[in-house]
Formats: C-alpha cells, sequence, structure tokens
C-alpha cells in the first residue's frame, strides 16, 4: 500500500490519496469504457444483451468516476487545485 499526501492550494487541507486505490480505479474506468463501446456498436445492431450491458457499464462507471473524483479532490472545499 502507497500513499501519497496532497495539499490543498486553495483552503490548505491536506489528505492522503491509496495510489494503489487510485490506479486500480482508473483501470476499471478503462473497462467499462471498453464495455461500453461494445455495448453501443451491440445495441446499433440490436443486440438487446449489448443494450442491457451498455447500461449497467454506464451505472458502474458513474460509481467509479465519483469515487474517482472523491480522492482526486480536496475534502473540505472540494477544489482539485493541490500539489
Ligand atoms: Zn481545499
Amino acid at each position: 500500500m502507497s500513499e501519497v499526501k496532497r495539499t490543498c492550494n486553495r483552503c490548505g487541507t491536506f489528505w492522503y490519496v491509496d495510489t494503489d486505490r487510485l490506479r486500480m480505479l482508473k483501470g476499471r474506468m478503462k473497462t467499462e469504457q471498453n464495455i461500453g463501446v461494445m455495448g453501443i456498436i451491440g445495441s446499433l445492431l440490436g443486440n438487446s444483451q449489448a443494450t442491457r450491458n451498455l447500461h449497467q457499464a454506464a451505472n458502474r462507471q458513474d460509481i467509479n468516476r465519483l469515487e474517482l473524483e472523491a480522492v482526486s479532490s480536496c475534502p473540505r472545499c472540494r477544489s482539485s487545485d493541490f500539489q
């Protein structure tokens, strides 16, 4: 487990980010994006299972994005201006 310290440039709050978790989240986003692209192609071809996959991937991607935003912005002021 590797953590990095981040300091908000706006309000001075500092927090720690688990870089392994960050990497895992980014990897998961990419996987969901690939599933989403395949779902779009499949649903264009009239595949209803592909359409369902697409919707599920979109939901998971939203959750991943929220989690990614939560760990990559200041916990106090939500600023992404940090070092
Ligand atoms: Zn802040």
